[in-house]
């Protein structure tokens, strides 16, 4: 796995403390993994990081010290703390921030636990540790999602490669297969293409299973006129990249035919929608009146796309306009997925996705894979 190098970690560092000033933050204590590893290039199933103008602090414990050293010597900005062994996170981080005495201290009001949060409020102690203990949301994800040259260039791969599984998987999809068996396959192909795992459960539904967006792969087996509906991802040097396409088992109606052109139509409209400046919502409408006009707009139940990143779904959101609130205009170097749908209980579904990275006054396709069967 390629972890960015010391130049990359450098810059978003700066970005991040340049977002701090603007959230009027000193400091900012990250428990959320991903942006942990954005941040300091660490990747683990647990790990603190606490941020201020000065300071990188990066706290492990003791089952990842080769990894926490290797951190200290390739990035020498980032401070490590290895917790002692019997000694808590929670514990490595108060003793962090007690220094800050009085300073506004940020965390991650979605990703730190009501447990840790009262545990930082006794330890900071005083009266007025409340006010100096700052809800904060998405400072680092807001960041995350227009990525750096380093990370494009990993998606980019990541998308290469995915569509070359995808080419070498569809053809493989036959009546008589279990849609588990083509779930294996799909995630072994993954491996074998220098994927680190797959970014999620890989969907295979088929025939009335095509219906269920959120289908997994089940024990059905795949039967001759069977629309099915592949939907998977992997991880690349830290990295999802997410594609889906529908085929048509044996021999095909006109309706099937149909319905798949109508959502391929809604995926080219959603990507001339793509655009630096351009709004989320629009992108998502302009999918959503294409399926309307065929009359199926009732039948495409889910947002039109998310960003893709060190998380699977992460910002942008492509959905509806919401009354009460904007999504940010989408910006260059943001990296998105296209994934309109149409779902027919009982008859079936369809559902293509594609990534795409936006910029300045379009998008580019990262997946390529034909869509029509
Ligand atoms: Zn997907
Ligand atoms: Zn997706």
């Amino acid at each position: 796995m390629r972890i960015a190098p010391a130049d990359v970690l450098s810059a978003r560092v700066t970005a991040a403390r340049a977002a701090l000033q603007g959230s009027s933050l000193d400091a900012l204590v990250v428990t959320s993994l991903p942006n942990i590893a954005y941040l300091s290039g660490f990747f683990a199933s647990a790990a603190m990081l606490m941020l201020t103008q000065e300071r990188v602090v990066l706290i492990g414990d003791g089952r990842y010290r080769e990894s926490l050293h290797t951190r200290a010597r390739h990035c020498p900005f980032v401070e490590v703390v290895e917790l002692a062994p019997g000694s808590s996170y929670e514990e490595a981080l108060a003793a962090l921030l007690s220094p800050l005495a009085g300073l506004r201290v940020g965390f991650e009001a979605a990703h730190l636990t009501v447990g840790r949060h009262r545990y930082l409020g006794r330890v900071l102690g005083d009266a007025a540790w409340e006010s100096r203990l700052v809800e904060s949301e998405g400072v680092i994800e807001q960041l995350r999602a227009r990525k750096d040259t380093w990370e494009m260039a990993r998606l980019r791969d990541g998308a290469a490669r995915l569509s070359n599984v995808a080419k070498c998987i569809l053809p493989k999809v036959f009546a008589g297969r279990t849609e588990a068996e083509v779930a294996v396959e799909i995630e072994g192909q993954l491996r074998h293409a220098g994927f680190e795992r797959p970014a999620f459960d890989t969907i295979v539904a088929s025939g009335p299973n095509a219906a269920l967006p959120h289908a997994r792969a089940g024990q059905r087996r795949i039967e001759d006129g069977d629309l099915v509906v592949l939907d998977f991802g992997g991880v690349l040097d830290g990295y999802c990249t997410d594609l889906t396409r529908t085929i048509i088992v044996g021999s095909a109606t006109d309706r099937q035919r149909q319905v798949i052109e109508h959502v391929v139509e809604a995926e080219d409209a959603a990507f001339a929608a793509v655009g630096g400046g351009r709004a989320p919502e629009a992108v998502d409408a302009a999918a959503r009146e294409t399926l309307t006009r065929y009359g199926m707009g009732e039948a495409f139940t889910h947002g039109t796309g998310h960003g893709l990143g060190l998380e699977i779904h992460e910002a942008p959101r492509i959905t509806r306009a919401r009354p009460t609130h904007a999504e940010p205009p989408l910006a260059p170097g943001m990296v998105l997925t296209l994934e309109p749908g149409a779902y027919f209980p009982g008859w079936g579904g369809v559902r293509i996705e594609d990534d795409v990275l936006v910029t300045a006054d379009g998008a580019e396709w990262l997946t390529d894979v034909p869509r029509i069967p």
